[in-house]
């Protein structure tokens, strides 16, 4: 079965043929750290984190490079704000940025590279340009010419005059075209700086992206990817300079991701109607996100909601539901009455088939899971039969087992879901670190234990439950659950 994705050069889905196999070289455009990452930036994310464990099933040795870009206008803006210098503002949201990682778990990447550990390859770019005739310097302002490469406007299929009509000049700018864009900045008061052939400055953004790209993965990479709103101008631009320089396409395959909406609208910083990584994985089972994620087409949009996100809780339980429900199966009383092997097995590999051949159809998560979701339909049937005849057979009971169990590890494999199904050790990490620590149990570390209850009661691992519920009572605390949701107080 063929991997077929869409390429935004070509407009077109086509066949994905790597460079050379098996190896596949990814690129994407990472944050820039200025603040928290949000839900559209986790989107961006979780699109390429699960695009990339899917080409490790199919076989590909992936290498995967995503950038910091850890100086910029925004990062000094936030640093002047609070007085401080660029580099604190960068290191702390990098930080951050790890740990809303390791929530969502977006894997890292195999190279991260930060702006300012590259400026001598960003420099050299840059001299290649001038060199090649598509770039000048002015007043130590250092431009490209976006008139000099014929090409320009190929991803974005822009015509030259549309360009034209939106282009702008900053004031500060010296450029001899409003399309031509900033290579290199001279340095202004009490900003960072480094030195340069053009004297002190720091790079434009679009430039850093080709230098990373040429020295950690090479001149021609197999996939660029991103959000679509890099294509133009970012990525445009991108393309431009590395194809003035090499004469060779830079990326073989373009893939943009949609953007997040909340009604209708972009979320972004600027707008101010974004939500943070954080508020959603401290809120859900961080899970959830992810499965929100897969649940929409990459290429379309997603709007966010919380009505979408109590939805796709439902879905994620019903998922989980339908996986651990093996262990109440084997509650049961075994009979031996049936003798034909059961028709689970040749159901869950037709499904199993459809799933993988929906991801190779340019990447059809929605698709996929809604084979997931027929299978839960096929393994509910399996446990309410059993249910209603209070027994089960013992070829249907290794069925459900076995079914449950290669769901379960696809769905951790590729789609990085469930990678703690069975979280007894989580429970007592909670407990035995707040107390070892001697810290004051506060109500916050109790209400953490109670949602740790109820969704180990939700999963239906009441032994999880009662042991959450005799811990608390042991240090005093009682549970009472009533309609409203658990209530607790301190005894004695
Ligand atoms: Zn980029």
């Amino acid at each position: 079965m063929s991997l077929r994705i869409h390429n935004t050069l070509s407009g077109k889905v086509e066949e994905f043929v790597p460079l050379n196999p098996p190896s596949v070289l990814i690129y994407t455009c990472g944050v820039t750290v200025y603040d928290d990452s949000h839900v559209g930036h986790g989107r961006s994310l979780i699109v390429f984190d699960t695009f990339r464990r899917f080409l490790e099933h199919l076989g590909y040795r992936v290498k995967f490079v995503r950038n910091f870009t850890d100086v910029d206008d925004k990062i000094i803006n936030r640093a002047n704000r609070e007085c401080t210098d660029f580099m604190t503002i960068a290191n702390r949201y990098i930080a951050r940025y790890y740990q809303d990682m390791e929530a969502i778990r977006v894997r890292p990447a195999d190279v991260e590279p930060r702006v300012t550990e590259h400026m001598n390859e960003i420099i050299e770019v840059i001299s290649k340009l001038i060199d090649a005739g598509v770039a000048y310097e002015v007043e130590g302002d250092v431009y490209f010419s976006v008139k000099a490469f014929k090409e320009y406007g190929k991803l974005s299929k822009r015509s030259l005059e549309e360009m034209e009509a939106g282009a702008r000049v900053e004031p500060s700018e010296k450029k001899r075209d409003p399309m031509d864009f900033a290579l290199w900045k001279a340095a202004k008061a009490g900003e960072p700086f480094w030195d340069s052939p053009w004297g002190k400055g720091r790079p434009g953004w679009h430039t850093e992206c080709v230098a990373m790209a040429f020295k950690h993965l090479g001149q021609t990479i197999d996939i660029h990817g991103g959000g679509l709103d890099l294509i133009f101008p970012h990525h445009e631009n991108e393309i431009a300079q590395a194809e003035a320089i090499t004469g060779k396409p830079f990326a073989r395959y373009w893939m943009h991701n949609g953007l997040v909406t909340v009604g209708g609208q972009k979320m972004s910083k600027s707008l101010g109607n974004y939500v943070s990584l954080k508020e959603i994985y401290t809120k859900y089972h961080p899970d959830i996100l992810r499965l929100l994620v897969l649940f929409t087409h990459y290429r379309s949009p997603l709007d966010f909601s919380w009505e979408k996100m109590e939805e796709t809780q439902r879905a994620y339980e019903r998922l989980k539901d339908a996986i651990t429900n093996k262990e109440l199966l084997k509650k049961l009383k075994v009979s031996e009455k049936l003798t034909e092997t059961p028709s689970l097995y040749e159901r869950a590999k037709e499904l199993q088939e459809s799933f993988f051949s929906s991801l190779s159809d340019d990447f059809n998560t929605p698709e996929a899971l809604s084979h997931v979701f027929t299978l839960v339909g096929e393994l509910n049937k399996v446990k309410n039969r059993a249910f209603e005849a209070k027994e089960i057979d013992k070829r249907e009971l290794e069925a459900y087992e076995q079914v449950a169990d290669s769901l379960l590890e696809v769905l951790k494999k590729i789609f990085g879901l469930m990678e703690d199904l069975y979280p007894e050790c989580e429970v007592e990490r909670v407990v035995s670190k707040e107390l070892e620590a001697g810290q004051v149990m506060d109500t916050r570390l109790i209400e953490l234990l109670i949602e740790v209850r109820s969704r180990a009661r939700r999963s239906k691992q009441y032994d999880i439950a009662d042991m959450v519920r005799e811990g608390l009572r042991e240090l005093g605390i009682e549970l009472e659950d009533t309609p409203a949701g658990t209530k607790w107080k301190r005894m004695g």
